[in-house]
């Protein structure tokens, strides 16, 4: 954790960007592992609250249950990065703070409904699909605006940005401009939604170039936890 924030900093400082959130992506860790470097952040980043993001439901159900049992766990706030189907948006908007991978109108529609009267709003970012044609996910930059502003329309929900996924490239600089597509996508929303504070890209093997290139918030698995098996 230690050494990941530190290199978050690192690539800020020399492209002149402020540092990033980071996002410990927990896919397929189990509730232990993120217990520990939860703790492992809130001791190196003292009042901040450590973002741990997730793929799937069912996981982050069984996830959350298993940190619910254990002693000291720090309070985490919970991402889903993963693909969502309309059918598993009632359980989304109970186990989530934010969901990342909004991408279609009718389920800003079902998150809207599902979203517990008792919970602050959900905060959403718009999945853009910004390079890669063939990609099922996400939504393409001339649609982000009709959902922005049917995320606005619901008061339990908030807008918080953007998040992209761009296509893995051997290429540095094909990455390099995606991201910086992304980075324009976003200030032109921001033109529209003055409040938004997000763009979510970059993993562990690319987070320097998407800092460089404006990223808010970087998702990262491999790097804090290790190869995934
Ligand atoms: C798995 C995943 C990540 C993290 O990937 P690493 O390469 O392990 O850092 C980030 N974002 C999304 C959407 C993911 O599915």
């Amino acid at each position: 954790m230690r050494d990941t924030l530190q290199h978050i900093d690192n690539a800020a400082h020399s492209s002149g960007r402020p540092a990033p959130r980071l996002l410990a992506v927990g896919k397929t860790r189990p509730a232990d592992a993120v217990a520990a470097l939860a703790a492992a952040f809130c001791d190196l980043r003292p009042g901040e609250v450590p973002a741990f993001g997730e793929n799937y439901v069912q996981e982050t159900a069984a996830k959350q249950a298993g940190l619910a049992v254990m002693r000291d766990v720090p309070t985490i706030e919970w991402h889903l990065i993963g693909h969502l189907q309309s059918n598993k948006a009632r359980e989304a908007a109970t186990l989530f703070d934010w969901v990342q991978t909004v991408d279609r109108p009718k389920l800003v529609t079902a998150l809207a409904r599902h979203r517990p009267d008792n919970r602050p709003p959900l905060n959403l970012l718009i999945q853009v699909n910004i390079d890669d044609e063939a990609s099922k996910h996400g939504c393409r930059p001339d649609e982000v605006p009709a959902l922005a502003r049917a995320i606005a329309a619901h008061a339990n929900l908030r807008l918080r940005g953007l998040m992209a996924i761009p296509a893995p490239a051997e290429d540095e600089s094909v990455r390099r401009r995606a991201f910086a597509a992304m980075r324009e996508c976003f200030e032109t929303l921001r033109a529209d939604h003055p409040h938004i504070d997000t763009l979510s890209m970059g993993m562990s093997d690319d987070y320097p170039l998407a800092i460089a290139e404006g990223a808010s918030m970087v998702r990262i698995g491999t790097a804090l936890f290790g190869a995934r098996g």
